[in-house]
């Protein structure tokens, strides 16, 4: 049988009879290897996929089963699945197994969800394009000559190549919304203490977020609700209160940022789509209103001060003798940390930890990370006074479609990709990016909704009802 697209495609199926998951998976298991050459997956879980689908059919025939029963998802490598490799993409946690399994894994499991392999990403999550893995660049399903975009790749292509109805990935400056726009689906990026991040490989703590990937917000929002709530496990997931119920409102209030418009690298058919979807969305009733965005030239300085601060603590611990890859033949503990490290991470890990570890050095504390941290607060502050006033902000995703392969070698050229995206994770909101456009080049695009910390349920309703697909 081919593979049900959608997972509402697969959950009719299955009501039907005319499939079951086992089949389901196993489709989804030969599409991802007839698509190798994409090299979206490090590993397939094949086994223990196989094994969880029959117990979901099982399940479904006594009427047990969980809502994610018949889904097909794929995990980013950097989450923990008990008994599962988990690297980064990095060469420091080649053939590790993690003992545990994070707490999005486990609820995505118990909600009878088949997990069938872990994706490719950028190293540590650094990066946009996924070309800093360690184990190769990502190509694009809608044009393989074109990045994914990134960190979250391989969980990007692997929902948009038509192998997994969703995929569970991490956001730290744009990492699943970027790739979402670059490969034509929704991506979600909760508000900041909505899921527990434990068993997510940190990255920035402040800022890392883990969140689901589909072909669409409503989907999005089924995955979204299983992961969502409290974890004692993690200190920062919130014990707020869920909206018991979210009042339907037909007529929207909806801010844009139309200086984001104007941006240098702006694409004009991109600024031109949006454009017209503001004029669409009035034309519908909806009042969508231009707000000043303040403090814009800072906030992708201001989240590469911080991210790469919190980077250099994070990754402190992979020094060959407490966690990672150690070096043949090293002499003494200065020696092993050296030459595990420059061994075990690549080029952009290594710039990262660098400079990371030299704004929170003694005599630049202040002048950096300090300072930076005064910044995000302002930030915070003028995002959420902004937000206050609109059901949700729009902006365009990125300013740009998928570039080719090889097209961007300037890191600073590369860390400007989050112009539009860093803004909710500095400010800790909720933001999606949901495919709405088809550039004449051939790619895909979408626009970004963001909305009040903790608006996340009201957030994913709104961006349905504006943008119906
Ligand atoms: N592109 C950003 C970076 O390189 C964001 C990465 C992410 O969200 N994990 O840091």
């Amino acid at each position: 049988m081919s593979m049900p697209r959608t997972f509402r495609e697969a959950q009719a199926a299955l009501a039907s009879g005319s499939t079951s998951v086992v089949a389901i998976t196993r489709a989804a298991l030969a599409k991802a290897k007839a698509d190798s050459e994409l090299n979206i997956f490090l590993e397939l879980f094949e086994e223990s996929a196989l094994a969880k689908a029959a117990a979901v059919d099982a399940k479904l025939a006594n009427g047990s089963a969980g809502p994610l029963a018949g889904s097909i998802i794929s995990i980013k490598d950097n989450l923990c699945y008990a008994g599962h490799r988990v690297s980064a993409s990095s060469h420091m946690l080649e053939g590790y197994v993690s003992p545990f399994n994070a707490t999005v894994v486990e609820r995505v499991l118990d909600a009878d969800a088949v997990i069938i392999g872990r994706t490719n990403c950028d190293e540590f999550a650094m990066g946009s394009s996924n070309e800093s893995s360690a184990y190769g660049a990502v190509s694009n399903p809608v044009d393989p000559t074109r990045v994914p975009g990134g960190s979250s790749g391989g969980a990007a292509a692997s929902v948009a190549a038509g192998i997994c109805h969703m995929a569970l990935a991490s956001d730290t400056g744009g990492s699943i919304r970027q790739p979402a726009s670059f490969c034509g689906i929704a991506g979600f990026k909760p508000t900041y203490g909505r899921v527990s991040r434990y068993g997510l490989i940190a990255f920035a703590s402040s800022f890392d977020q883990i969140g689901p990937m589909a072909h669409d917000a409503e989907e999005v929002d089924l995955i979204y609700r299983v992961i969502a709530g409290p974890d004692e496990r993690d200190n920062t997931s919130s014990h707020k209160p869920f909206p018991e119920s979210i009042p339907e409102v037909s007529k929207l209030k909806i801010g844009y940022y139309d200086q984001c418009l104007e941006h240098p690298g702006m694409d004009p058919e991109i600024k031109a789509h949006v454009n017209a979807q503001v004029e669409r969305l009035r034309g519908e009733g909806h009042t969508v209103e231009p707000v000043e965005l303040t403090m814009a030239e800072l906030f992708v300085p201001t989240y590469y001060i911080l991210s790469t601060a919190e980077a250099s603590s994070n990754l402190a611990r992979f020094d060959g003798i407490r966690f990672g890859h150690r070096a043949r033949g090293a002499e003494g503990v200065d020696d092993t940390f050296r030459r595990s490290r420059s061994e075990g991470f690549g080029p952009e890990v290594q710039r990262r930890i660098l400079l990371g570890t030299f704004v929170l050095s003694a005599g630049f504390y202040d002048a950096y990370y300090a300072q930076g941290m005064r910044v995000r607060r302002l930030i915070r502050e003028n995002t959420l006074e902004a937000l206050s006033h609109f059901d949700m902000i729009l902006t365009p995703t990125c300013p740009a479609t998928a570039f080719t392969k090889g097209q961007i070698s300037d890191p600073l050229a590369m860390y400007l990709q989050d112009i539009f995206t860093v803004q909710a994770n500095l400010a800790g909101v909720p933001a999606i990016s949901i495919p709405t456009g088809t550039h004449s080049n051939g790619m895909p695009f979408g626009i970004q909704l963001m909305a009040k910390p903790f608006h996340d349920e009201q957030l994913l309703a709104h961006a349905r009802h504006a943008f119906p697909r």
